[in-house]
């Protein structure tokens, strides 16, 4: 069995209440890869973080099978769709990086924790004559890194002495909530920074993004609370969690002050996270039984559709008792459309076969009634939809 985290690995707090097992001998990774073991979650009541159990070996998966878009240099992952118009992860990122920081030529940057390095190829190009530096712990994007970083501003697994105190901002994308130890790896970051320079992170908000709650390879849940208190004890100071620029992620800020400071959380948001953790967990504990229960009885095989090939829509497809209903499923994203997801092709959701009765939306619960209300077939005669949790009231 998979045991719950005992130490709150942002406070150290042995305090740890768990509030969260699948019971299941599988879990779903970030990239939708099947993972053995449950996933598990505890609350810390310190600091309002919560800790997940992680997978078997992080060491070697992050190093050889964490490969994060690896097909193609210009995949993205879709923020948004308005209309025909798709903004990517990385043109948001972007645009909340420029809301939050000042970039310049002469600036020395590091991307923390950057993977194949979208994201600072971006700042790069968007600042011409910024000292951009990689860093990450797998040898498997050096590729990506060799077109825009030279060697000597490119680290692997640890960062060169001479690295300390060089840099104006340290980034992070969508890294911490991978890492066993985010006090050791923030205490990092702090040392890689001059004196007054800003951090800029965004990590997933399990409060926004059910699907944070049971990946097997976030081992942080990123709070309000807890994030602020990761800053604050490696001696940051003005520090910002943004909760509303970014849909289903934490913007947290900060400058390096080289002193610690508190940041006590009052009882009332403890509570609520409490109150959001237990009904996160009840949502995943119902939302498998709610699949498998909509499943049509004796249904013909290739009768039925899942939209979304992300997440939410591997989340499905794992639960259903006959999976071989499923014909295809539906994609907005043009680097998912061609592709298969578990040997099932991956269409465009205006190219649903006409013989489908059932939808299931693999979406986020917080826009999926929204996104299948606005689809061209939505409202065609028998065919149901079935959601992983009813419409907000
Ligand atoms: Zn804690």
């Amino acid at each position: 069995m998979a045991e719950a985290p005992a130490h709150c690995p942002v406070c150290h707090s042995d305090e740890m209440v768990p509030v969260y097992d699948s019971g299941t001998r599988t879990s779903l990774s970030s990239l939708c890869q099947v993972l053995p073991g449950a996933k598990v979650v505890s609350y810390c009541p310190e600091c309002g973080h919560l800790a997940g159990n992680g997978v078997a070996d992080a060491d070697e998966f992050y190093e050889t099978d964490y490969r994060i878009l690896l097909d193609d240099e210009e995949e993205d992952q879709i923020y948004e769709a308005r209309g025909s118009e798709i903004v990517t992860r990385t043109d948001h990122q972007m645009a909340v990086l420029r809301d939050k920081v000042a970039l310049a030529p002469g600036l020395s940057v590091l991307d923390f924790g950057c993977a194949k390095a979208a994201m600072a190829r971006r700042i790069s190009q968007a600042t011409p004559g910024i000292d951009m530096h990689l860093f990450d712990v797998s040898r498997m994007y050096e590729p990506f890194w060799d077109k825009f970083v030279a060697k000597d501003r490119q680290a692997v697994h640890t960062t060169p002495e001479a690295w300390n105190g060089r840099f104006d901002l340290v980034t992070s994308f969508f890294a911490f909530e991978h890492i066993p130890d985010p006090k050791a790896a923030m205490a990092h970051v702090a040392q890689l920074l001059k004196p007054g320079g800003q951090f800029h992170m965004i990590v997933p908000d399990v409060t926004g993004n059910a699907a944070d709650f049971i990946v097997i390879d976030h081992v942080n849940h990123f709070t309000r609370a807890s994030a602020a208190r990761l800053l604050a004890d490696a001696g940051f100071g003005a520090i910002d969690v943004d909760t509303t620029s970014y849909r289903g992620a934490l913007i947290v800020t900060g400058r390096k002050v080289g002193k610690t400071a508190s940041a006590r959380v009052d009882d009332a948001e403890k509570a609520d996270i409490l109150a959001q953790a237990r009904e996160l967990s009840a949502f995943w504990s119902t939302a498998a039984d709610r699949i498998r229960a909509s499943e049509p009885e004796g249904g013909a095989t290739g009768s039925s559709a899942i939209y979304g090939s992300g997440f939410y829509g591997a989340f499905i497809h794992a639960n259903l008792t006959r999976p071989e209903g499923v014909a295809c499923f539906l994609d907005q994203s043009p680097w998912q459309q061609g592709k298969t997801l578990f040997e099932t092709p991956i269409l465009a959701p205006s190219d649903l076969p006409e013989n489908i009765d059932t939808v299931y939306a693999g979406l986020n619960p917080a826009i999926a009634h929204q996104v299948m209300k606005s689809q061209p077939w939505a409202g065609r005669n028998g065919l149901r939809v079935i959601y992983l949790q009813d419409a907000a009231k």
